[in-house]
């Protein structure tokens, strides 16, 4: 069975790395948000590509999220003593990342072949694509500040901003990289793994083509709000301030259109009956990921899901 997983950052890699640890190499292609995409100190930086690439290599930080094992911060502690922005961290590990993909894409190189040629380096057999080689920047509207870029909203502002809605720039130009339609147009199934849904999977899926393609393949998502939270990040924050309560079933209506099943957490058990009213197919099982066996766990549920209903 061909599998298309789409992937954020740390939600989307922790389940992508369940997957591949089952899956080989040619029956799973992860399409990963690059819509946090931007320059920093003149690199160019792709955090959810490096989260991905970096949880499957296994060279990921455990301890942040972002970032890579056994880092250090010299780089970064002389530039901030020297008076620079040091509010985007880069270890020395992931500096040596982006300085070679920011040479490579000002020599005309694709990020997509950037980030191939990347995962070869590091061992990962699986194909990682970015959702696009073209820039599509998500911007996020915010009550008092107007627009602000993402990282301008999650990083340097840590979220705080109250969230009045999103937009993708760039998403009307934006073309599917090179392999992404095809791998889609292969796939048995498609998986949105549990990101977040606004700024980590609403922008793969906004790029011309993707959500089409995906649309005539079963999808099955899984929820990243677990009893009306997010594990991590501003997911149920964002839901709470366009005035929607966090839940499995909010998960569930933001894909309905092109939903076939949710697998959602045990805690939320109670929800079934209402998703099942949706018309989708429903999976309860635990699905906190705590190490590489609660990954593998979750991604097995999925796949046997995937073979249940289709
Ligand atoms: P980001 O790009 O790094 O912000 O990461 P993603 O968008 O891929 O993932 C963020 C989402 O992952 C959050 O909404 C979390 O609730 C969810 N998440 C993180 N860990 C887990 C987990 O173990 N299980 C589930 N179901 N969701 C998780
Ligand atoms: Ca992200």
């Amino acid at each position: 069975m061909k599998i298309i997983a789409l992937a954020g950052g740390v939600g989307g890699a922790k389940l992508a790395h369940g997957l591949a640890q089952i899956i080989l190499p040619e029956n799973l292609t992860i399409i990963v948000n690059t819509g946090d995409d931007f320059e920093h100190l003149g690199l160019s930086i792709s955090p959810d590509l490096d989260t991905v690439c970096y949880t499957l290599a296994g060279l990921e930080n455990p301890l942040t999220g972002w970032g890579r094992l056994d880092e250090s911060w010299q780089v970064f502690d002389n530039v901030a003593m020297l008076g620079g922005p040091d509010w985007f961290r880069l270890g020395d590990r992931d500096l040596g990342t982006h300085l070679e993909r920011t040479r490579r894409l000002r020599n005309g190189d694709s990020l997509s072949q950037i980030t191939n040629d990347f995962c070869k380096a590091w061992g990962v057999g699986h194909s990682i694509l970015p959702m696009t080689d073209d820039s599509l920047h998500t911007i996020v509207n915010t009550e008092g500040q107007g627009e602000l870029s993402f990282q301008e909203y999650f990083v340097h502002q840590g979220c705080e901003p109250t969230v009045t809605g999103f937009r993708f720039e760039g998403a009307e130009n934006a073309l599917p990289a090179p392999g992404v339609i095809e791998a889609i147009a292969n796939a048995d199934a498609v998986v949105f793994c549990p990101s977040n849904p606004w700024v980590s999977i609403d922008p793969i899926l906004a790029v011309a083509g993707i959500k089409s393609a995906c649309k005539s393949k079963p999808i099955i998502a899984v929820s990243p709000i677990i009893g009306g939270k997010a594990l991590k990040g501003p997911a149920a924050k964002m839901y709470l301030e366009l005035g929607i309560q966090p839940s499995v079933l909010a998960i569930a209506e933001h894909y309905q259109e092109i939903l076939s099943g949710l697998v959602f957490d045990q805690i939320d058990a109670e929800t079934e009956p209402a998703i099942k009213a949706l018309g989708l197919k429903t999976f309860v099982t635990d699905t906190i990921m705590q190490d590489a066996k609660g990954r593998y766990r979750l991604a097995k549920d999925v796949l046997d899901f995937v073979n249940i209903i289709f």
